[in-house]
């Protein structure tokens, strides 16, 4: 661990005008940013820690919005009435993230900029093997070696990690934007664009960037439309507690009102479903939703709509198995949302 110069900052201002130093970051919870420093993955001369700053705190209603604030922890937002009431697929993700006691230290802010699980990128330094995310141009061991985890989505032949963040699935599905404080003033940047595959970052000349956020910005908080539809977040994993996902997928569903006398599954009105761990980004099916108005709230109907959707789906060799496996979370996290299953 190298030494670092620690402080506190009072306010958002003050922390985004002490991030203008290049050699600064923010710490929140610190459940991420530690273990970086620890594995040599990332390094700072200064941390400046907003955890005590108020105005980043706090969830409630605004209008007809939810504003969740940066400081949130996992645990704070997963129980609280106004997310489990207007955001359930949030509340669930939330929850269903890491263990107990990091959620309860863990914010959502810190959350959406975690970094990949790829075991070939998380090694302590020094660096057994080549990985272009710890040393760019180096290449990507885990495209010849051990990839069963790995993006099914955008990738590209420099990386082929996923992010592996349950809530910013249910951020982008919501249609979520991120607030953001930097040295211009305050922007927002919708959350189904907020991560960039790398697809994306390479056709923008930057091929490891992983995010929309710019140096030196804060996320503050979070805005949500609050939503009355029926909300799923489908998390399949080896074991129940304390394990990332292996895929994921939150959707929302609104059931066309039942007619009197009518009998057999109920047609969806309007739906939206996005996936997880499949991606450098969460991955929103757009063509499914919008096919899906009309079809029964049934798994024989549904299958092959989401099949469709992912019909650009890329495996690698080790994990064609996640196609089928995401497919499968899309249509249970659907039933679940429009009250099937
Ligand atoms: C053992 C373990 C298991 C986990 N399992 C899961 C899981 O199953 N699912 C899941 O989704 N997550 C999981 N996580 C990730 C965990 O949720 C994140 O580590 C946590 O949410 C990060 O928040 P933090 O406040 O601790 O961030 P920090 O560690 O303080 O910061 C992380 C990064 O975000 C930046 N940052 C923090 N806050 C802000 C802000 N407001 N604006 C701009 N930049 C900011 C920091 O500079 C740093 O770059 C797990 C983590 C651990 C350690």
């Amino acid at each position: 661990m190298r030494d670092f110069a620690y402080a506190r900052a009072g306010t958002a201002e003050s922390a985004v005008r002490t991030l203008a130093d290049p050699g600064t970051s923010v710490i929140a919870g610190g459940t991420e940013l530690l273990n970086w420093f620890r594995l040599g993955i990332a390094a700072a001369d200064n941390v400046v820690d907003i955890a005590g700053v108020d105005e980043l705190r706090g969830i409630a209603s605004d209008g007809d919005d939810l504003r969740i604030g940066a400081l949130a922890t996992l645990n704070e937002i997963g129980e609280h009435p106004l997310v489990t009431q207007a955001a359930g697929a949030l509340a669930s993700a939330c929850l269903q993230a890491a263990s107990a006691q990091i959620r309860n230290r863990a914010t959502i802010g810190g959350n959406v900029l975690q970094r990949t699980r790829c075991p070939y990128f998380r090694a302590e330094e020094p660096l057994p093997w080549p990985c272009n995310k710890r040393d760019p141009g180096s290449g990507c061991t885990s495209l010849a070696g051990r990839h069963e985890r790995q993006a099914i989505f955008g990738w590209t032949q420099d990386c082929v990690a996923v992010q592996p963040s349950d809530p910013a699935v249910a951020l982008a599905m919501l249609d979520a934007q991120a607030d953001v404080l930097g040295p211009a003033g305050p922007r927002t940047i919708p959350m189904r664009e907020f991560h960039l595959t790398q697809r994306e970052a390479a056709d923008a000349g930057q091929p490891m960037r992983e995010t929309r956020l710019e140096p030196g910005e804060l996320i503050t908080g979070y805005r949500l439309p609050a939503s009355a539809d029926g909300q799923a977040y489908v998390k399949v994993r080896e074991r129940a507690s304390y394990e990332y996902a292996i895929v994921s997928a939150a959707a929302a569903v609104r059931l066309d009102p039942v007619l009197p006398g009518a009998c057999g599954a109920g047609r969806i009105a309007a739906a939206r479903v996005a996936l997880g761990s499949v991606a450098q980004r969460p991955w929103r099916l757009t063509l499914a939703e919008a096919e899906l108005p009309g079809t029964p709230l049934t798994r024989e109907a549904l299958i092959p709509v989401i099949e469709r959707a992912m019909a650009d789906a890329a495996p690698l060799p080790q994990n064609r198995f996640k196609v089928t496996m995401a497919r499968n979370a899309a249509v249970r996290a659907l039933l679940t949302a429009g009250g099937a299953s």
